[in-house]
């Protein structure tokens, strides 16, 4: 089975001025597209050939042997995930039952924005800020490089790319400006929200 690249769920445009058609030109014309290619070309002629996404991440995840083609496949998720969790016009707060439990379990949406930049702000290097849902609960989580809430037992409702590629063509070296902005105006809750009702 040959993994495609999937098309943005909207026009390389429609996140100006906030993330520029030049930054997701690259994040997924290059980024997500080497991710794709390098998984195709390490699984090929092996077992893991005929598996699902999911299903190679986690038979790769603990295997210090597969760790390259754990990082592709994660990675792959991850940015088809990550484009799904912004929107134009996105950003603010939730609503339903994802801003209930959001204000229970970290006290107001406020906190839980400060919580979340927190994170982001403070995963070193490259990596990712997830908002995941566990037995039930809510909890942010920070992850370096590839890795991911599927293979920890946590269920991903939302995340932001901390990784340079993602925000340095607009923002420079200013990871916080780039994490504000994703809250602000960026974030899709209704994926989120939609994702917590499956969980
Ligand atoms: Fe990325």
């Amino acid at each position: 089975m040959m993994h495609t690249l999937p098309n943005l769920p909207y026009d390389i445009a429609a996140l100006e001025p906030h993330i520029s058609a030049n930054t997701l030109t690259f994040h997924h014309g290059k980024h997500h597209q080497a991710y794709v290619t390098n998984l195709n070309n390490l699984i090929q002629n092996t077992d893991l050939a005929d598996k699902s996404l999911e299903e190679i991440i986690h038979a790769t995840a603990k295997d210090p042997e597969k760790v390259s083609i754990f990082n592709n496949a994660a990675q792959v998720w991850n940015h088809t995930f990550f484009w799904n969790c912004m929107k134009p016009q996105g950003g603010g707060q939730p609503t339903g039952d994802l801003k209930v439990m959001i204000e229970k379990t970290f006290g107001s949406y406020e906190t839980f924005a400060a919580e979340f930049k927190q994170a982001a702000v403070t995963q070193f290097g490259s990596g990712w800020a997830w908002l995941v849902v566990e037995k039930g609960i809510l909890r942010i989580m920070k992850t370096p490089n590839a890795d991911l809430p599927m293979v920890h037992g946590a269920t991903a409702l939302m995340t932001c790319d901390v990784w340079e590629h993602a925000y340095y063509l607009d923002y420079q070296n200013r990871r916080p400006d780039y994490v504000d902005t994703f809250l602000t105006h960026l974030v899709n809750w209704d994926f989120a929200a939609t994702l917590l009702n499956a969980s």
